[in-house]
Protein backbone atom coordinates (compact mmCIF):
# COMPACT_ATOMS: atom_id res chain seq x y z
CA UNK A 1 0.00 0.00 0.00
CA UNK A 2 2.61 2.74 0.57
CA UNK A 3 5.48 3.12 -2.16
CA UNK A 4 8.77 3.22 -0.27
CA UNK A 5 10.98 5.10 -2.63
CA UNK A 6 13.98 4.42 -4.38
CA UNK A 7 17.27 6.70 -3.92
CA UNK A 8 17.10 7.47 -7.38
CA UNK A 9 13.09 8.64 -6.93
CA UNK A 10 14.56 10.12 -3.71
CA UNK A 11 16.63 12.30 -5.13
CA UNK A 12 14.06 13.59 -8.11
CA UNK A 13 11.84 14.70 -5.62
CA UNK A 14 14.61 16.34 -3.65
CA UNK A 15 15.84 18.73 -6.77
CA UNK A 16 11.44 19.38 -7.14
CA UNK A 17 10.89 20.89 -3.95
CA UNK A 18 14.52 22.37 -3.77
CA UNK A 19 12.32 24.12 -7.33
CA UNK A 20 9.05 24.78 -4.79
CA UNK A 21 10.99 26.58 -2.07
CA UNK A 22 13.05 28.46 -4.49
CA UNK A 23 9.82 29.38 -6.66
CA UNK A 24 8.26 30.56 -3.04
CA UNK A 25 11.22 32.76 -2.57
CA UNK A 26 11.05 34.83 -5.90
CA UNK A 27 7.31 34.43 -4.72
CA UNK A 28 8.15 36.36 -1.52
CA UNK A 29 9.67 39.17 -3.08
CA UNK A 30 6.72 40.18 -4.99
CA UNK A 31 4.60 39.79 -1.44
CA UNK A 32 3.58 43.86 -0.35
CA UNK A 33 0.76 45.77 0.17
CA UNK A 34 -0.81 46.27 -3.69
CA UNK A 35 0.80 43.13 -4.78
CA UNK A 36 -2.18 41.29 -6.15
CA UNK A 37 -2.71 37.25 -5.49
CA UNK A 38 -2.94 36.80 -9.50
CA UNK A 39 0.87 38.82 -9.96
CA UNK A 40 2.04 36.18 -7.36
CA UNK A 41 0.74 32.90 -9.29
CA UNK A 42 2.12 34.53 -12.59
CA UNK A 43 5.74 34.75 -11.46
CA UNK A 44 5.33 31.70 -10.16
CA UNK A 45 4.16 30.02 -13.06
CA UNK A 46 6.90 31.65 -15.34
CA UNK A 47 9.18 30.79 -13.01
CA UNK A 48 8.65 27.26 -12.62
CA UNK A 49 8.64 26.82 -16.80
CA UNK A 50 12.06 28.40 -17.09
CA UNK A 51 13.18 25.85 -14.79
CA UNK A 52 12.12 23.13 -17.05
CA UNK A 53 9.24 21.87 -14.99
CA UNK A 54 5.47 21.94 -14.98
CA UNK A 55 3.16 23.58 -12.19
CA UNK A 56 1.52 20.73 -10.20
CA UNK A 57 -1.29 22.38 -8.99
CA UNK A 58 -2.60 23.49 -12.19
CA UNK A 59 -5.54 21.25 -13.67
CA UNK A 60 -4.94 19.26 -10.97
CA UNK A 61 -8.48 17.92 -10.02
CA UNK A 62 -9.34 21.21 -12.60
CA UNK A 63 -7.46 23.97 -10.36
CA UNK A 64 -6.78 26.63 -12.42
CA UNK A 65 -3.83 27.96 -11.01
CA UNK A 66 -0.10 27.52 -10.06
CA UNK A 67 -0.24 28.47 -6.57
CA UNK A 68 -2.71 28.24 -3.75
CA UNK A 69 -3.10 32.05 -1.98
CA UNK A 70 -5.32 31.84 0.99
CA UNK A 71 -5.53 35.34 2.83
CA UNK A 72 -6.14 35.46 6.56
CA UNK A 73 -9.00 33.50 7.22
CA UNK A 74 -8.54 31.64 4.11
CA UNK A 75 -7.10 27.87 5.25
CA UNK A 76 -6.23 26.43 2.27
CA UNK A 77 -6.61 26.15 -1.44
CA UNK A 78 -7.48 29.88 -2.33
CA UNK A 79 -7.37 30.56 -6.05
CA UNK A 80 -5.61 33.92 -6.78
CA UNK A 81 -7.69 36.45 -8.04
CA UNK A 82 -7.52 40.33 -8.61
CA UNK A 83 -7.34 40.91 -4.70
CA UNK A 84 -4.77 42.96 -3.62
CA UNK A 85 -2.52 42.47 -0.51
CA UNK A 86 -2.92 44.98 2.28
CA UNK A 87 -0.71 45.72 5.50
CA UNK A 88 -1.37 43.28 8.62
CA UNK A 89 -2.59 40.70 6.21
CA UNK A 90 -1.46 37.11 6.07
CA UNK A 91 -1.09 34.84 3.16
CA UNK A 92 -0.76 31.08 2.63
CA UNK A 93 1.11 30.17 -0.73
CA UNK A 94 1.36 26.34 -1.43
CA UNK A 95 3.10 25.54 -4.56
CA UNK A 96 3.72 22.31 -6.27
CA UNK A 97 5.38 21.09 -9.72
CA UNK A 98 5.52 18.04 -11.76
CA UNK A 99 9.11 17.40 -13.72
CA UNK A 100 11.01 14.02 -14.63
CA UNK A 101 7.19 12.33 -13.37
CA UNK A 102 7.78 13.40 -9.90
CA UNK A 103 6.30 16.04 -7.81
CA UNK A 104 7.09 18.63 -5.25
CA UNK A 105 4.93 20.43 -2.59
CA UNK A 106 6.04 23.15 -0.18
CA UNK A 107 3.79 25.95 1.46
CA UNK A 108 4.77 28.96 3.57
CA UNK A 109 2.50 31.75 5.32
CA UNK A 110 3.99 35.32 4.87
CA UNK A 111 2.54 38.52 6.23
CA UNK A 112 2.00 41.56 4.47
CA UNK A 113 3.97 44.33 6.23
CA UNK A 114 3.07 44.57 9.91
CA UNK A 115 0.70 42.37 11.66
CA UNK A 116 -0.93 42.29 14.59
CA UNK A 117 1.24 40.04 17.67
CA UNK A 118 -1.38 37.59 18.20
CA UNK A 119 -1.21 36.75 14.80
CA UNK A 120 2.74 36.82 14.47
CA UNK A 121 2.56 34.30 17.30
CA UNK A 122 0.50 32.01 15.37
CA UNK A 123 2.93 32.01 12.27
CA UNK A 124 5.98 31.44 14.15
CA UNK A 125 3.87 28.93 16.72
CA UNK A 126 3.10 26.99 13.26
CA UNK A 127 6.50 27.03 11.84
CA UNK A 128 7.26 25.47 15.21
CA UNK A 129 4.14 22.60 15.06
CA UNK A 130 5.91 21.43 11.31
CA UNK A 131 9.14 20.57 12.99
CA UNK A 132 8.13 19.40 15.69
CA UNK A 133 6.13 16.55 13.11
CA UNK A 134 9.35 16.34 11.34
CA UNK A 135 11.09 15.35 14.72
CA UNK A 136 8.60 12.87 14.88
CA UNK A 137 8.89 11.62 11.23
CA UNK A 138 11.33 8.99 12.10
CA UNK A 139 11.75 4.58 10.81
CA UNK A 140 9.52 3.11 13.21
CA UNK A 141 7.46 5.67 14.96
CA UNK A 142 3.79 6.23 14.14
CA UNK A 143 1.56 8.41 12.28
CA UNK A 144 0.32 9.19 15.49
CA UNK A 145 3.44 10.66 16.81
CA UNK A 146 3.71 13.14 14.32
CA UNK A 147 0.06 14.04 14.42
CA UNK A 148 0.09 14.94 18.69
CA UNK A 149 3.83 16.53 18.52
CA UNK A 150 1.72 19.04 15.67
CA UNK A 151 -1.49 19.37 17.82
CA UNK A 152 0.36 19.24 20.97
CA UNK A 153 2.25 22.25 20.20
CA UNK A 154 -0.92 24.36 19.05
CA UNK A 155 -3.04 23.87 21.53
CA UNK A 156 -0.42 24.41 24.04
CA UNK A 157 -0.11 28.08 22.49
CA UNK A 158 -4.33 28.10 22.40
CA UNK A 159 -4.17 27.83 19.12
CA UNK A 160 -6.79 24.66 17.22
CA UNK A 161 -6.23 22.35 14.04
CA UNK A 162 -7.94 21.82 11.39
CA UNK A 163 -9.01 18.35 11.26
CA UNK A 164 -10.39 17.55 7.40
CA UNK A 165 -7.56 18.61 5.85
CA UNK A 166 -4.44 16.32 6.36
CA UNK A 167 -0.12 16.14 5.05
CA UNK A 168 -0.08 13.14 2.83
CA UNK A 169 2.57 10.65 0.93
CA UNK A 170 4.69 12.27 -2.25
CA UNK A 171 5.63 10.36 -5.08
CA UNK A 172 4.72 10.09 -9.35
CA UNK A 173 1.12 11.46 -7.43
CA UNK A 174 0.80 14.43 -5.75
CA UNK A 175 -1.42 13.11 -3.17
CA UNK A 176 -0.45 9.11 -2.41
CA UNK A 177 -0.98 7.23 0.89
CA UNK A 178 -0.94 7.53 3.99
CA UNK A 179 -3.00 10.78 5.01
CA UNK A 180 -0.52 13.02 7.58
CA UNK A 181 -3.36 14.26 10.22
CA UNK A 182 -1.94 17.02 12.34
CA UNK A 183 -3.78 15.52 15.52
CA UNK A 184 -3.59 12.45 16.67
CA UNK A 185 -2.51 10.19 19.76
CA UNK A 186 1.19 9.14 20.90
CA UNK A 187 2.30 5.39 19.86
CA UNK A 188 -1.15 5.01 17.59
CA UNK A 189 -1.30 4.93 13.84
CA UNK A 190 0.61 2.68 11.38
CA UNK A 191 4.18 2.46 11.48
CA UNK A 192 6.18 4.72 9.02
CA UNK A 193 8.90 2.97 7.30
CA UNK A 194 12.43 4.35 6.02
CA UNK A 195 11.80 5.53 2.28
CA UNK A 196 8.19 6.74 2.39
CA UNK A 197 8.25 10.37 1.48
CA UNK A 198 5.45 12.39 2.91
CA UNK A 199 4.62 16.19 3.38
CA UNK A 200 3.46 17.18 6.65
CA UNK A 201 1.92 20.49 6.28
CA UNK A 202 -0.30 21.81 9.75
CA UNK A 203 -3.24 23.89 9.02
CA UNK A 204 -3.34 25.99 12.66
CA UNK A 205 -6.38 28.18 13.80
CA UNK A 206 -5.98 31.27 15.52
CA UNK A 207 -9.79 30.98 16.95
CA UNK A 208 -12.16 27.67 16.63
CA UNK A 209 -11.01 24.37 14.61
CA UNK A 210 -14.08 24.34 12.26
CA UNK A 211 -13.91 25.03 8.69
CA UNK A 212 -16.03 25.18 6.00
CA UNK A 213 -15.33 25.66 1.54
CA UNK A 214 -16.55 28.21 -0.06
CA UNK A 215 -19.17 28.02 -3.34
CA UNK A 216 -16.34 28.14 -5.78
CA UNK A 217 -15.58 24.67 -5.30
CA UNK A 218 -12.55 25.17 -3.64
CA UNK A 219 -11.20 27.81 -0.84
CA UNK A 220 -11.48 26.15 2.59
CA UNK A 221 -12.14 28.92 5.43
CA UNK A 222 -12.13 29.36 9.34
CA UNK A 223 -15.75 29.57 10.13
CA UNK A 224 -15.22 32.03 12.87
CA UNK A 225 -13.38 33.61 10.36
CA UNK A 226 -10.21 34.75 12.45
CA UNK A 227 -6.89 33.69 10.80
CA UNK A 228 -5.13 30.36 10.03
CA UNK A 229 -1.39 30.10 8.64
CA UNK A 230 -0.59 26.70 6.94
CA UNK A 231 3.72 26.09 6.72
CA UNK A 232 4.61 22.11 4.73
CA UNK A 233 7.58 20.48 4.02
CA UNK A 234 8.08 17.13 2.16
CA UNK A 235 10.50 15.01 3.76
CA UNK A 236 11.84 11.40 3.55
CA UNK A 237 11.19 8.83 6.77
CA UNK A 238 14.62 7.94 7.53
CA UNK A 239 16.51 5.63 10.23
CA UNK A 240 17.39 8.56 13.38
CA UNK A 241 16.49 11.81 11.56
CA UNK A 242 14.40 12.27 8.87
CA UNK A 243 15.92 14.05 5.44
CA UNK A 244 13.61 17.26 4.75
CA UNK A 245 13.30 17.69 1.07
CA UNK A 246 12.10 21.33 1.34
CA UNK A 247 13.45 24.47 2.60
CA UNK A 248 12.41 27.64 4.01
CA UNK A 249 16.50 28.88 3.73
CA UNK A 250 15.60 30.81 0.52
CA UNK A 251 12.47 32.52 1.45
CA UNK A 252 14.31 33.25 4.65
CA UNK A 253 17.06 35.10 3.04
CA UNK A 254 14.73 37.08 1.03
CA UNK A 255 12.53 38.22 3.82
CA UNK A 256 15.34 39.33 6.01
CA UNK A 257 16.85 42.03 3.03
CA UNK A 258 13.15 42.92 3.31
CA UNK A 259 12.20 46.20 3.60
CA UNK A 260 8.82 46.83 3.19
MG1 LIG B 1 0.98 21.90 -0.57
MG1 LIG C 1 0.54 19.00 0.37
Amino acid sequence: MLKIKSEEEIELLRQNNLLVSKTLAEVAKLVRPGATTEILDRRAEEFIRDNGAEPGFKGYHGFPNTLCTSVNSQVVHGIPSSYQLIEGDIISIDCGVKKNGYYGDTAFTFRVGQIDESIAKLLRVTREALWKGVEQAIAGKRLGDIGFAVQAHAEKNGFSVVREMVGHGLGSNLHEPPEVPNYGKRGKGPKIPEGLVICIEPMINLGKKEILQDRDGWTIRTLDKKPSAHFEFALVVRKGKADVLSTFSYIDKVLNNKTY
